[in-house]
């Protein structure tokens, strides 16, 4: 209904990839971590990592509908880690170069990022700036072709493996919005280093890091746009991270159920299959009707996206729902495994670690209620 035999084709090439070159690997990479370089390349030659973007710079020119497909299949991912390191790439890192960046920035960072040459980061959170994004105190000061920049930025997904980061930065003392600039800052500059690699409880696929800023000299023309606009910028590139979280999650949500439903039906307590029990029944079908609603919203968001109007109430909605669905699902589904859910051998302890995240990364549950109460008018 939604989808047509291209979107059909493209989801078979996604899903392909993700049997044969991710799932099989994802063991290892949860104990060691993922080699983004070399997976990066792999779905750079794909035409995976720039399904939207223009093809002047290599991507692919689609529309939101394949992006969907692409999240979608990303769902099916045993693990939540190496989905997040790659939607950093596609959808948190790059699409203010893209809307908003220069033909310079374009072809020397969006470029190699969609060919996978280069691994991107978000820099945005900081020690104390998170939810409070206006909060941030790294500067970027204007001397003569350069902006210096001092600070530190931290929980940063893909900060130890970056070949740049997209980074929000305060440029000027003035209260309001108007006093942040969105820098492109290559990691190979002088001052710049990992301050720390962060240990997490779940998304150990994916690397998490504490990042410090000691007068590093970015070329003037590594500055997204305006010098005060920064903020503007970043807030529209937010609605492409959150976005990313509504497809994965119905996907997933779908799978972590079937998995349980395998489980309990061969699984016997009090001489009978689990699955017998009308609680576990009637539990799993109020999950199923609202991953059904969240799909639907999700088409919704990106009909919207596709006639070019604003989705950010719908893609807040989405977040929070989303996020609070994922949470129940995978903490209830571990719930029905009894012990067995509880030991790393299964995969719903890994969702389980993976999932709890998600109500606070990439602006928590508290933030998307702000923002739709702002919304409305309350
Ligand atoms: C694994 C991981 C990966 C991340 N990756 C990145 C990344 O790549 N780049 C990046 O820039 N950042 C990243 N982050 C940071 C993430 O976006 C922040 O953690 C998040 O925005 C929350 O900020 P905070 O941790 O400072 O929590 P705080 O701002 O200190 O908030 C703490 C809690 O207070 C509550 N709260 C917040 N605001 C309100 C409110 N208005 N009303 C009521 N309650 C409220 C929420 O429950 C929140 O969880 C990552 C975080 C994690 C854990």
């Amino acid at each position: 209904m939604y989808f047509n035999e291209t979107h059909e084709a493209f989801r078979a090439s996604v899903k392909r990839f993700v049997d044969r070159e991710i799932n099989p690997n994802m063991e290892a990479w949860e104990a060691e971590g993922v080699p983004l370089h070399e997976l990066f390349r792999k779905m750079g030659d794909l035409g995976f990592l720039g399904i939207r973007y223009d093809p002047r710079w290599g991507g692919q020119g689609l529309d939101y509908w394949f992006e969907t497909v692409f999240i979608e299949e990303l769902g099916h991912v045993w693990g939540w880690g190496l989905p997040v390191a790659i939607m950093v790439q596609t959808n948190m890192a790059t699409p203010a170069i893209d809307m908003f960046g220069s033909d310079f920035l374009k072809e020397r960072y969006l470029k190699p990022a969609i060919a996978g040459e280069k691994v991107a980061a978000i820099a945005v959170t900081e020690p104390g700036a998170g939810s409070d994004v206006a909060a941030l105190s790294t500067r970027a000061v204007r001397d003569g072709d350069a902006y210096v920049i001092n600070g530190s930025k931290t929980f940063i997904t893909n900060g130890c493996q970056a070949d740049f980061l997209t980074l929000l930065a305060r440029t000027s003392n003035d209260p309001g919005h108007h006093s942040y600039g969105l820098f492109v800052v290559p990691t190979d500059l002088h001052g710049f280093s990992v301050s720390k690699k962060l240990d997490k409880v779940g998304l150990r696929s994916s690397d998490t890091a504490e990042l410090f800023f000691d007068n590093v000299r970015v070329p003037a023309v590594n500055l997204i746009g305006n010098e005060r606009e920064g903020f503007i910028y970043q807030m529209q590139q937010f609605q492409h991270e959150r976005f990313t979280i509504l497809p994965i999650t119905y996907i997933a949500c779908r799978d972590i159920i079937d998995m349980t439903v395998t489980y309990i039906k061969q699984r016997i307590v009090f001489g009978k299959p689990l699955s017998t029990k009308q609680v576990l029944r009637h539990r799993l079908v109020e999950w199923l009707a609202e991953i059904e609603s969240l799909r639907h919203l999700t088409y919704h968001v990106v009909r919207m996206k596709t006639a070019g109007l604003d989705a950010t109430r719908e893609i807040s909605m989405g977040k929070l729902l989303a996020a609070q669905l994922l949470n129940k699902v995978a903490s209830g589904c571990l719930q029905m495994f009894g012990g067995m859910g509880f030991m790393n051998e299964t995969l719903i302890s890994r969702h389980f670690r993976d999932t709890r995240v998600m109500s606070i990364a990439g602006g928590a549950d508290e933030v998307m209620k702000d923002i739709v109460a702002r919304m409305e008018g309350f």
